[in-house]
């Protein structure tokens, strides 16, 4: 049992979840994200960016409701700037990536419990059939039938395929992940030279403009994750400026709204830096959102770096992490 899962087992036999629910909770706004909700086991492609099955992630909505306003679009960037007092926590609830998921499973179980989520689309993504970096390490890493890649891009490595195909896919996918890797596209090339597997062709993967223009009817909010989904931290000045610039063109043509939110594609340390952040502040970008856990609160606030979490799998711990932040203002362990 992890440290996590201790803490969590003590808090439900001890009440102390059921207790600390009764409390009022700390000002601050906690932000969840999802890449894809639904079935993980029915992909053939990245299992990890499934966040949730569409059970569990109406059980989540039904939690916070009880518990806290859901905010999302103006509401949400009024708190951030502070024009809304933040006097207890808020919850607001946003999707990476534009998968298909988003339209099919995630849109309507939001609709159907009355709530807003923010939907972060990828321009050259949207429409296609197109397959992500990381869901195209994911299949040639399972189906490979080599015991062991090498890797010269970015430093030489060696990864072995022997053990738990599913971990060595993590593996792969950290070393791709790496702030030195500046040049995606050779360490793909040199993969799909290694792995001796090849692509399947798919169906669709990312929702159309015409269901973004349907969701954003339905009073869901749509903001930028770049046009190409790359790394902004392995890129130059120019590149980043690019693609917040471009991707905000793309989607406020389609949609005919403003746009002013982002999400920093992987979002974690290195994947966007200072240099980041003041060119989005320069280009009017309001709320920008990172990927690597913790809350919001008054006194840590950047609307350039908004943090987000993911939703623990685990409904106990998911309740737990979500009663510790709202209540604590952090995580014990
Ligand atoms: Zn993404």
């Amino acid at each position: 049992m992890s440290k996590r899962e201790l803490a969590a087992a003590v808090l439900r036999r001890s009440g102390a979840l059921t207790l600390l629910e009764r409390f009022r909770s700390k000002p601050g706004i906690l932000i969840v994200n999802h890449h894809r909700v639904g079935d993980a086991a029915s992909t053939r492609f990245d299992r990890d960016v499934f966040s949730a099955s569409a059970d569990a992630f109406d059980m989540q909505l039904k939690y916070f409701k009880r518990h806290f306003p859901i905010v999302a679009g103006e509401e949400l960037e009024d708190l951030v700037s502070g024009k809304t007092p933040l006097k207890r926590t808020y919850i607001a609830v946003t999707f990476d990536d534009g998968y298909i998921n988003d339209y099919l499973v995630s849109f309507p179980i939001l609709k159907a419990n009355g709530c807003a989520g923010t939907f972060f689309l990828v321009p050259q993504y949207v429409g296609t059939s197109f397959i992500p970096w990381w869901d195209e390490i994911a299949y040639l890493v399972r189906n490979s039938p080599k015991s062991q890649l090498t890797f010269q891009t970015p430093v030489p490595a060696t990864i072995s395929l022997a053990g738990d195909r599913e971990q060595a896919i993590r593996n792969v996918l950290r070393h791709y992940k790496r702030p030195d890797n500046t040049d995606g596209e050779r360490f793909l090339h040199e993969l799909r030279e290694q792995a001796g597997s090849i692509l399947p062709s798919t169906g669709r993967r990312f929702i159309t403009w015409d269901e973004a223009r349907e969701m954003k009817a339905a009073g869901m909010t749509i903001g930028s994750h770049t046009q190409t989904h790359g790394i902004l931290g392995q890129m130059s000045t120019d590149a980043q400026r690019w693609e917040l610039t471009e991707s905000r063109k793309n989607i406020e043509a389609n949609l005919k709204s403003e746009i002013r939110s982002l999400a920093y594609p992987v979002g974690i340390h290195g994947a966007f830096d200072e240099k980041t952040e003041a060119i989005a502040r320069s280009l009017g970008y309001t709320m920008c959102f990172s990927f690597y856990g913790g809350i919001n609160t008054p006194t840590h606030m950047q609307p350039t770096n908004l943090l987000r979490m993911a939703t623990n799998r685990d409904p106990l711990l998911f309740r737990a992490e979500t009663v510790l932040l709202s209540r604590l203002g952090k995580l014990p362990y």
